[in-house]
This record gives C-alpha cells, sequence and structure tokens, in this order.
C-alpha cells in the first residue's frame, strides 16, 4: 500500500510538473507570437493629445442591412469614439501639439457606411469633412473571422482618409487633379502616417511596400520613402514635411526636402530617393 501511495504521490507531482512546464511553453509562445503580429495594439496617444477636440463625428449606418455593417457594429461599439482616439493619433503624427496654428479646425466629421464599390474616400471641406467606408470591404477584410485583422485594416484606412481632413495643402505646385506633385504630397503623407501610426508593416522587405522607380508614383511608395527619411534622417520629418506646405511657395518636393534637411545636393529630392533604394537594397 506505502508503495503504491508513493508511486502514486510521484506519479501526480510529475504530472503537476508537466502541466506546469506546458503552461510556461504555450504562453511563452503566444506572446511570441504576439510580438510578431502585426495586428498589434493601436499606438498610443501622447497626454498633450488627449483632450484635444479633433472635430464632431456624426456617424450615419448607410447600409444597415449588409453583413459589413453587423460586423462594423460588433467589433467597434462605439464608433464616435473609434474615430476621434485614431483621429488624435493622426494628429499627433502630423504637428508637434495641439495649439499648433497650422492644424485646420475641423467642425464635423460625417462618417458613413455605405454598400457601394470600393474601399473608402473622402469629401467635403473647410470646417467639414466626410468619409465613406464601404461594408464590402468590411466583409473582405473580416473573411478569417479574424477580429484584430479587420481593426488593423478599418484603422489603417482611416488613418489614411482622416489624414487628408488634417494635413495641409501645398501652394503653386499644381493641383491635386493633374497627378503631380500636389497629388503625391497629399497621397504620400497619408499612407506615411498610417505607415508610421503602424498599420502597414514597418519593414521595408514586406510585401506591404510597393517597388517601384520614382517617388512620384505617391501613395505608399512615397509613404515608404517619407517614413525612412523619419528614421534615417529627421525624426519629425513628417511633421516638418506637412509643415513645409505652409512655409514654401511655390512648393515642390525637391524644395521641401532642401528645406527640412539643409540646402545641400544630396539632399535633393532625386539623390535621397536614391540614397533610400540603396539602404533598403532595391539597388
Ligand atoms: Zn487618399
Amino acid at each position: 500500500m506505502r508503495g503504491k501511495n508513493n508511486k502514486s504521490l510521484i506519479f501526480r507531482y510529475m504530472k503537476k510538473i508537466f502541466f506546469v512546464l506546458l503552461f510556461a511553453v504555450v504562453s511563452m509562445s503566444a506572446k511570441a507570437q504576439l510580438k510578431v503580429n502585426k495586428y498589434h495594439e493601436p499606438i498610443k496617444v501622447e497626454k498633450k493629445w488627449l483632450n484635444y477636440d479633433p472635430g464632431e463625428v456624426v456617424f450615419r449606418d448607410e447600409a444597415p442591412q449588409t453583413e459589413g455593417s453587423k460586423i462594423y457594429h460588433s467589433i467597434i461599439p462605439n464608433p464616435t469614439t473609434y474615430i476621434q482616439e485614431n483621429a488624435r493619433r493622426v494628429l499627433q503624427t502630423l504637428y508637434y501639439g495641439p495649439k499648433d496654428k497650422n492644424i485646420p479646425k475641423i467642425k464635423t466629421i460625417n462618417y458613413s457606411l455605405v454598400n457601394q464599390d470600393g474601399i473608402s474616400w473622402k469629401y467635403g471641406g473647410g470646417d467639414m469633412v466626410g468619409v465613406c467606408y464601404t461594408t464590402g470591404w468590411i466583409e473582405k477584410s473580416f473573411q478569417n473571422n479574424d477580429t484584430m485583422r479587420l481593426d488593423y485594416e478599418t484603422r489603417g484606412v482611416l488613418y489614411h482618409e482622416l489624414t487628408h481632413a488634417y494635413q495641409l495643402n501645398p501652394q503653386g505646385c499644381g493641383n491635386y487633379e493633374d497627378g503631380g506633385e500636389n497629388w503625391c504630397f497629399i497621397e504620400g503623407t497619408a499612407d506615411a502616417v498610417r505607415l508610421a501610426c503602424g498599420c502597414f508593416e514597418q519593414d521595408f522587405k514586406s510585401k506591404d511596400r510597393p517597388r517601384a522607380e520614382s517617388w512620384r508614383k505617391g501613395y505608399r511608395v512615397a509613404g515608404y520613402f517619407l517614413y525612412w527619411l523619419q528614421l534615417n534622417k529627421d525624426k519629425n520629418f513628417i511633421r516638418k514635411f506637412n509643415a513645409s506646405a505652409a512655409e514654401l511657395n511655390p512648393w515642390s518636393w525637391d524644395k521641401a526636402m532642401k528645406h527640412i534637411l539643409g540646402d545641400k545636393p544630396e539632399n535633393g529630392v532625386e539623390e535621397l530617393w536614391n540614397e533610400y533604394l540603396h539602404a533598403i537594397g532595391d539597388k
């Protein structure tokens, strides 16, 4: 009896050790997974922006009958808070602080869920900005029932569109419609902000970064370039780039680079682009 008791005691003890070890391994790998999971928690809102009023959010669900709408509401129970919080993240990426006189005062953000083609777009002007987000895109982003992925995508799209609400508009360099330097500034900055806020992969080897010959392609091509300049040349680069739109007239990409980094030949936009391509291994 005694021997049997001892044996079962040892067995129970070993079983306990086994489960403790198993638990340690599982929790360690969960932690490691969380570390490499790109659908991470949103970046922290800096203290100075916590009470900043980014504008009143008027949320409209224009497609309540869709699956996308149901998914959206189940994941984002309070759209107003969600949009305002993410607006503060955009603002802190574009400006040093709430006292910056250049910040456009937005009174109203009209945000609508719509059942239309496309992903998301911005409309409006002056102190009103409107953003539409499609339920079809919500459904597509939720294909694997991955809540984190949908949040990451929804927030990323929001960062891009809200940048259009708060960014400055460079003067004397054509208009948005001609697809030139002005357009490239507007769309490049919007994707740079999305990237800097962590909603594109911040790895230059990532598939999120499109390979391209010229920064003039705009969007992510210009966005990753601007983010690289922020990492390697000036930690406030995106803020300074945005501010250059109010400081230079006529504005140009080349002038903005030299304005921020110093008036030297190596700081011309083509020289920096070339340096960037070499640094990230594209050349
Ligand atoms: Zn855009």
